[in-house]
């Protein structure tokens, strides 16, 4: 069954020089990139994006991080698209959960700044993807 998930390179990532090293683990999963942009993401977009963490502890530094430089946002495609993403990104805390060979498990050190981004099911990559490329 062919999904679209939604990815993105966090300014963590971005700054790190980590988008190709991304994009190459993605190609080489086997997924393919159906769309692709480097953009600034303003406050409201991140506030919708991020909308299930609201009230969180961590929501405004979320919205701060996620805010402070521009962002790689592309959408993968292919069977099991979604939970094929999560498991080439690794689990939320580099260290705790991220296994090795894991995007987050090989380059992340703390569970704010981990990277990358993955949409979490099929209701979610839907309204993610809705979100960031409207015109899809
Ligand atoms: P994931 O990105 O793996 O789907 P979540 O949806 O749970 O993880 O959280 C969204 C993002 O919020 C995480 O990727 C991470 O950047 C940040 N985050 C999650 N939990 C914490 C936390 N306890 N402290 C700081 N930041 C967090
Ligand atoms: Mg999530």
């Amino acid at each position: 069954m062919t999904e679209r998930t939604l990815v993105l390179v966090k300014p963590d990532g971005v700054e790190r020089k980590l988008i190709g090293e991304v994009l190459a683990r993605i190609e080489r999963k086997g997924l393919d990139l159906v769309a692709i942009e480097l953009r600034t993401v303003d406050r409201e977009l991140a506030a919708q994006h991020y909308a299930e963490h609201d009230g969180k502890p961590f929501f405004e530094s979320l919205l701060e991080f996620i805010t402070s430089g521009p962002v790689l946002a592309a959408v993968a495609e292919g069977p099991r698209a979604i939970a094929a993403w999560r498991q080439v990104a690794g689990g939320t805390d580099p260290v705790e959960k991220a296994a090795p060979g894991s995007i987050r498990g090989d380059f992340g050190l703390e569970v704010q700044y981990n990277l990358v981004h993955g949409s979490d099911s099929p209701e979610s990559a839907a309204r993610e993807i809705k979100l960031w490329f409207p015109n899809l």
